[in-house]
């Protein structure tokens, strides 16, 4: 590719996720986007799949069991000129780690909120992490066609609770089984839930803003309110602003409902408008990394194994942040410097995955993986290196010691803890004398997703005993005297054999930093 079309073709893109709580409604609007480029035929696929009947992998038991995604994937489709690229995340918040390094990846985000409960506990953390990247964020008030809160109560909590000021689109005629319609202020038009009696979804406003005083439509209470609405909002509220919602400090809120496809297809226009071309990327060096640079960069931010039984590799997922990818070219893999042939590579449809010949920045590659990637690890072609900046990472409050049930199975017990850490989900720490397997995460969900996938992976059955929360702090190796270990801070060796304290509790930490007032302890590595 040439450097006008790889720029063309960077232009093009649009990668983003759809951010949460559980029962919101992502699931559904996620399949709207797909219905609208073409990928999946019935509305269903998508949300049959997640209940478990059109996957029947025994990797998507847990999810059914559970009733929750617990996988996260890449979707790619076209839709008019653009080829967008949606990341799922998991909402279940112990899985928010995979979710933030996932964030890590994507230029923009959609907030989808369920307009009958407002802000829940999982928007406002997800939210935090796209703030704090400055990403645009587009946010979507769901479920419409239900009675829901006030839009202006939603519209307020939205500016309160979160801290960034919004920007209606449009605005609810009705809500539930007084829904009308969309008052459409981007647009300047009415669009009706139901067709009026002459035939017509869509009736435009004069320069006012209102409708042509002879329609029915002008008689009814809930179109009065909305135009005064809109009116007030005027005057008083904030003024759109492109540059705000490129920076993320404005935010552009739709109402609708993704069940009914009520308000989908406008969103997903006027967002296709808004939402930024993939980025530049900082490397460790402060140096930026154009999108359209010749050069192909991109960096691991997870890693999955087995997520169909019929492919039973891992695979890493790649953002690539410049330059093109092509099948079967050589990168080199940053942190150890190695060179790898990438010959091995998929993309991934909603139903499908299938080979991938090309890629250019902005787009997501999975690359089958034998044990060479890490979470976090760069890969670049050519000669000049590139190390992009560190993914965040979760200090791990949960904690289990493990071990295999059938002591003539180490084996494969040893080689799916080893493949299954690789992923980040669970972290490993080994005991400093016995070399007793331990394993932290952020929630317990992610210590049952482990123990299934080592018994229908792996076949090997895990005995888990737990230990409690404990606060885990990284111990420079020179300050360390083993004797400092105790029974209320356990000392342990993480994966690259760096020494840390698991800690009872906050007393037995400051039990600890009153005795050796020298040693300096670190939360994270
Ligand atoms: P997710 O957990 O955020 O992916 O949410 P889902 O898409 O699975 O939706 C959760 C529930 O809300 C499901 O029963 C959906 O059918 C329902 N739902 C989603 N969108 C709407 C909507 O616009 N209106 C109504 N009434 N229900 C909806």
């Amino acid at each position: 590719m040439n450097e006008t079309k790889l720029d063309q073709a960077v232009a093009k893109r649009r990668t983003f996720a759809i951010i949460s709580h559980p029962d919101a409604g992502k699931t559904t609007i996620t399949e709207q986007l797909l219905l609208f480029g073409g990928v999946v035929r019935e509305a269903g696929t998508v949300k049959a799949r997640k209940s478990g009947s059109y996957a029947k992998s025994d990797w998507m038991e847990i999810e059914k069991k559970r009733g929750i995604s617990v996988t996260s994937s890449v979707m790619q489709f076209d839709y008019g000129d653009k080829r967008i690229n949606i990341l799922d995340t998991p909402g279940h918040e112990d899985f928010s780690e995979d979710t933030y390094r996932t964030l890590m990846a994507v230029d923009s985000a959609v907030m989808v909120i369920d307009s009958a409960k407002g802000i829940e506990p999982q928007t406002k953390k997800l939210f935090q992490i796209c703030k704090m990247r400055g990403i645009p964020i587009f946010t979507f008030m769901n479920k419409l066609d239900r009675d829901g809160r006030e839009p202006l109560d939603l519209v307020n909590e939205l500016e309160e609770v979160l801290g960034i000021d919004a920007y209606p689109m449009n605005w609810p005629i009705g809500m539930g089984k007084g829904l009308q319609g969309l008052y459409d202020r981007y647009n300047k038009r009415i669009v009706l839930y139901r067709k009026d009696a002459d035939g017509n979804r869509y009736l435009p406003l004069d320069e006012e803003g209102h409708l042509s005083s002879d329609h029915p439509l002008t008689e009814d209470s809930t179109y009065r309110d909305a135009v005064g609405d809109m009116e007030l909002l005027g005057e008083a509220g904030n003024k759109f602003d492109e540059d705000q919602v490129a920076s993320g400090k404005l935010t552009p809120v739709f109402f609708g409902s993704a069940l009914a496809n009520f308000g989908v297809k406008t969103f997903l226009d006027i967002y296709l408008k808004y939402a930024p071309a993939p980025a530049p990327h900082k490397d460790r060096a402060d140096e930026i990394i154009k999108p359209d640079d010749s050069q192909f960069s991109g960096f691991i931010f997870k890693i999955q194994a087995n997520m169909n039984p019929n492919h039973r590799d891992r695979i890493a997922f790649v953002r690539i942040c410049s330059g093109e990818f092509d099948r079967g070219m050589d990168v080199t893999l940053q942190r150890t410097g190695k060179v790898i042939r990438l010959s091995n590579s998929t993309q991934f449809m909603a139903d499908a995955r299938h080979t991938v010949e090309k890629a250019v920045a902005g787009d997501i590659v999975g690359l089958y993986d034998t044990g060479n990637f890490q979470i976090g690890d760069t890969i670049y072609a050519g000669k000049h290196e590139v190390q992009f900046e560190k993914l965040p990472q979760f200090t791990p409050e949960l904690f289990v010691r493990v071990t295999a049930k059938n002591v003539m199975k180490q084996k494969s017990f040893h080689k799916g803890i080893q493949q299954l850490v690789q992923e980040g989900a669970v972290q490993l720490y080994t005991s400093y004398n016995t070399n007793d397997y331990i394993l932290g995460a952020v929630g317990q969900l992610q210590f049952e997703v482990f123990q299934f996938r080592m018994l229908n992976e792996y076949h090997s059955e895990v005995v888990m005993e737990p230990m409690g929360k404990k606060i885990a702090r990284w111990i420079d190796p020179e300050q360390l005297d083993e004797k400092m270990s105790s029974s209320r801070n356990l000392l342990v060796k993480d994966r690259a054999g760096n020494p840390l304290f698991l800690f009872e509790n906050e007393f037995a930490e400051r039990w600890f930093t009153g005795k050796y007032p020298d040693v300096k302890l670190t939360a994270k590595l």
